[in-house]
């Protein structure tokens, strides 16, 4: 059995990172390998102090360490909790389920980020006559819960619009469209370079073939313009982690009139400090100590309903056993029902003890290495049996 991090460093359980940082280094000191060479006891504890200070130095480590011991800690690479980037490897496919043509036009989230966007893609590459307005992609980071329940999240970014002034046309109200000057009403126009020729879009009227009159003052004869947009998204429950949804027509509007990009939200969803998402299972450590892991009984754990499930145990359960709940995981995004609740067993040591609880720990403890006598504590030497055996 691994030792505890905390003793290893020998730091009490709420040390601040300063005092954990510190104990580290006198440690570290101690039993480096070039004070104490050829001598492999110290260079295992040399290793050991250093596993423990990489877990208990970083913030999320340390809270999983807490909850789930070292387990949580390697779960990377032990693949014990997956809570890493594989540990949703079957959602390649959930992208796809929002794919083109699910069109979702109200989403969510809480954190909103843009990590692409803004550039309009109009005029460029030739592929058709009209230029196409730009994709926009942004991110979303939601909680576990917002993820569980789904929800209806409020976005705002700036995006190319259509002018309202002109309605997209970029010709001043009142004034006409002439055929464009450039490209003399062709929509292309001739490019040469060195020996070569090519036909491109034609960079005035955006392949249109026609140019304002007289541009429209609000959007200089672009048809569009810049504009902090607003709408509500709709995140189903059950969304995973790196999800991309699709709302199409919502990106940026295209010059001269074009039809408009599609608005792609990329969903994040936060790590919990209590549950850890596996597919639809939810896992979560359950709290049992010492007399009930000995003796069995009802262990109390968290949902993501809010309301508290118990779970049976039975008389010597052992650290690290699961019990399944069903029904009680993440809602499944495609088809029905909801995963389940995986509750692995952690046994609690108490820290402190009463002169009582000494006592009978102390008692049960030379019971059960069958001595015939008791605690010092009693004195006498009186021996009692507590339970079991014959
Ligand atoms: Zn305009
Ligand atoms: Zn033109």
């Amino acid at each position: 059995m691994a030792e505890d991090y905390y003793s290893l460093l020998g730091v009490a359980r709420n040390a601040t990172d300063a005092e954990i940082k510190s104990a580290y280094r006198k440690l570290a000191m101690k039993y480096h390998p070039d004070r104490n060479p050829g001598n492999k006891d110290a260079e295992e504890k040399f290793k050991k102090i250093g596993a423990a200070y990489e877990a208990l130095s970083d913030a999320q480590k340390r809270k999983l360490y807490d909850q789930f011991g070292e387990a949580g800690v390697n779960a990377g690479a032990a693949g014990g909790f997956g809570g890493g980037p594989g540990g949703f490897q079957g959602f390649g496919g959930g992208a796809a389920g929002f794919g083109p043509g699910v069109d979702i036009n109200d989403i969510f989230g809480d954190v909103f980020e843009s990590f692409f966007g803004g550039q309009a893609g109009g005029g460029g590459g030739g592929r058709g006559r009209r230029a196409h307005g730009a994709d926009l992609k942004y991110e979303v980071e939601i909680a576990l819960e917002d993820a569980f329940r789904g929800s209806t999240l409020p976005l705002k970014f700036p995006r190319a619009q259509a002018c309202e002034t002109c309605k997209g046309s970029g010709a001043k109200p009142g004034t006409k469209l002439r055929r464009c000057a450039q490209c003399r009403g062709s929509g292309r126009v001739q490019v040469s370079q060195g020996f070569f020729s090519m036909t491109q879009t034609c960079p005035r009227c955006g392949g249109e073939g026609q140019s304002p009159e007289e541009p429209c003052r609000d959007c200089r004869g672009q048809g569009r313009v810049r504009r902090e947009t607003e709408m509500k998204v709709k995140i189903p429950p059950g969304i995973y982690d790196g999800a991309t949804l699709r709302i199409s027509g919502e990106g940026e509007a295209a010059p001269h009139g074009g039809s408009p990009g599609d608005l792609y939200v990329h969903i994040k969803v936060r790590p919990d400090p209590r549950f850890e998402r596996r597919e639809d299972d939810l896992h979560v450590a359950g709290a049992v100590d010492i007399a009930t892991a000995a003796l069995g009984g009802l262990v109390e754990v968290p949902t993501l309903d809010g309301e508290p499930v118990k779970v049976k145990v039975p008389a010597g359960v052992q650290g690290g056993a699961t019990f399944r709940v069903r029904e009680k995981g993440m809602p499944k995004l495609h088809g029905r029902g909801r995963g389940d609740l995986l509750v692995t067993v952690r046994v609690e040591v108490p820290r402190e003890l009463t002169a009582r609880q000494r006592e009978l720990l102390e008692e049960l403890r030379a019971s059960l290495a069958g001595e015939p006598h008791a605690a010092k504590s009693e004195g006498g030497g009186v021996f009692r049996k507590i339970f079991g055996g014959d």
